[in-house]
């Protein structure tokens, strides 16, 4: 809580109140609100309303930011979460973890001349937040539903996007997830304390009260085929993520408490939502009194040190060859995870995990930076001779991920993919190789943002709409 407002606070609950003692929450809701509210409206004001707008032109879903904060200064929110919902499927999520610095705020003109962003995030985060509290908004009612139907491989924020506007336009929709809960990497990647559950939760419902179908725990290419899929829908869309975990050959890798990053923060998510997780029950999965080293300086990256950090562990270091400017993590996440007590060793490369059955240290080396490689990053290179270990009770490697072989999952060796593995498909059109079959999200950029994803899902529905009504239209002439 910030300074201002915690005086804030302070300052009312200190005046003597006529109310109960039992009524304090509900006076520090009230503050609080009213502290939110004022901050939001301070906030919109603050937007010169330019004229040349680089906030919406740098987000991936071109908000229409300058109006809805205009609404908002106003205080006519619900006008302002109707005008964020006609270009975001879920502007309570963007608003909470879209890397802003990189996005709108970065490009914000009062943050350009130097007097500091307008908090766009927030923003938004606060108008579809109320919104949500105020039952404004509403599942969608279809005047006719068409026969038509579209099937949608991953429950992500790619096929969720996908599924409601076409469903808006009354197709029927059904969503095919592996995982026994919908939301992809918002549910069970990304933790609590950046996206909380109940927000992810309240959106699936939405879309389940929309009439859009959902089938949990079944994967296509293993509990029923893609061909199937194929033949009982109109249009397909796969939007499956990327979940091959980038893995680091080291000696010592089958020593026990060492893990992929998502197995940990899985497994943590898990346990938010009230599950029952053996391995963090046992003591496996959980980093409390541990000497914690993460590997890897992207966001996962950032999500593990910061969840090590809440689970109590003894120490929580991280470890990444390049040095903080050159770390593909946002500076952000990697400010709040030193505000929060870890430690980052730049400039230091893993050798080997030394330990008997399970991991005791980490040995690494030191690294120097030489000239930019063909990406324009500089060259991570040993130092001779610079070798030291650190006490590692728990490695947690957060490399980034790869597509899976779909094709091979799929039984399809039509599904043309790139040679990173990530599926290929008609810019324009998004279709794949194969026609009627669509792809959206990261399976097609490879590891990227929630709101490209959505963006991806978005232009994918659009796609998929002419697809069925020329389908429609050719079958009408055939007939
Ligand atoms: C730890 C972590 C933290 C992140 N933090 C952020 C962040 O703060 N901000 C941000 O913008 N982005 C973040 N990202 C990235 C973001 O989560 C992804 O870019 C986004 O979720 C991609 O959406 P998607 O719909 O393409 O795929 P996903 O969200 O991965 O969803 C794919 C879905 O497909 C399902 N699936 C896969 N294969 C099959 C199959 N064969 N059959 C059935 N279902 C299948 C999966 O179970 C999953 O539910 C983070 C990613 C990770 C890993
Ligand atoms: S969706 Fe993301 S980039 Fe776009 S306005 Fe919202 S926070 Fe900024």
């Amino acid at each position: 809580m910030s300074e201002k407002m915690l005086k804030f606070v302070n300052v009312d609950l200190q005046t003597p109140n006529k109310r109960e003692v039992g009524n304090r929450l509900e006076d520090f809701k009230e503050i609080y609100d009213q502290f939110i509210n004022d901050k939001a409206k301070e906030q919109s004001s603050r937007c010169s309303q330019c004229g040349v707008p680089f906030c919406q032109i740098h987000c991936p879903l071109h908000n229409n930011i300058p109006d809805w904060l205009k609404l908002t200064a106003e205080g006519r929110l619900k006008e302002a979460s109707e005008l964020a919902h006609s270009t975001n499927n879920m502007p309570e999520v963007c608003g909470r973890i879209c890397p802003q610095d990189r996005l709108c705020e970065g490009n914000c003109v009062i943050e350009r001349s130097g007097h500091g962003t307008v908090t766009i995030g927030s923003v938004e985060k606060y108008i579809t937040d109320t919104a949500w509290e105020k039952g404004w908004i509403k599942p969608i009612k279809i005047s006719k539903e068409l026969s038509q139907s579209v099937g949608i491989i991953g429950a992500g924020p790619a096929g969720l996007a996908c599924a409601e506007e076409l469903r808006k336009s009354g197709y029927k929709i059904t969503i095919y997830d592996r995982y026994d809960r919908a939301g992809g990497l918002l549910i069970y990647g990304i933790p609590n304390f950046k996206l909380e559950k109940f927000v992810v939760e309240r959106r699936t419902q939405l879309l389940k009260d929309s009439g859009i179908k959902f089938q949990q725990n079944i994967e296509i290419g293993k509990d029923k085929s893609f061909e199937e899929l194929k033949e009982k829908h109109d249009a397909v869309l796969i939007a499956t993520g990327v979940y091959k975990p980038r893995e680091i050959n080291l000696l010592g890798n089958d020593l026990k408490n060492i893990f992929p990053a998502m197995q940990f923060l899985t497994a943590s998510n898990r346990k938010g939502l009230g599950d029952k997780v053996e391995d963090f029950d046992n003591g496996l999965l959980n980093a409390e009194n541990k000497d914690v080293v993460v590997i890897g300086g992207g966001d996962t990256a950032m999500d593990c040190v910061r969840t090590a950090v809440r689970q109590n562990a003894k120490s929580v270091k991280c470890i990444y060859r390049r040095d903080r400017e050159n770390m593909p993590g946002s500076a952000r996440e990697v400010y709040n995870a030193e505000e929060e007590g870890v430690k980052f060793i730049w400039l230091t490369n893993p050798k080997k995990f030394i330990g008997f059955e399970k991991i005791s240290s980490l040995l690494v080396e030191k690294i120097k930076l030489g000239n930019p490689d063909s990406s324009g990053r500089k060259k991570p290179a040993p130092i001779p001779n610079s070798d030291f270990e650190m006490k590692t009770d728990m490695a947690i490697k957060a490399l980034g991920f790869d597509p899976e072989d779909l094709p091979k999952l799929f039984g399809n060796s039509r599904l043309t993919i790139s040679q990173l593995g990530t599926i290929k498909i008609n810019l324009k059109s998004m279709e794949t190789s194969i026609p009627s079959i669509f792809a959206a999200g990261d399976i097609v950029r490879g590891a990227s943002l929630v709101v490209w994803a959505i963006r991806d899902g978005r232009d994918a529905a659009v796609s998929i709409q002419k697809y069925l009504e020329q389908k429609q239209i050719s079958k009408a002439k055939a007939a």
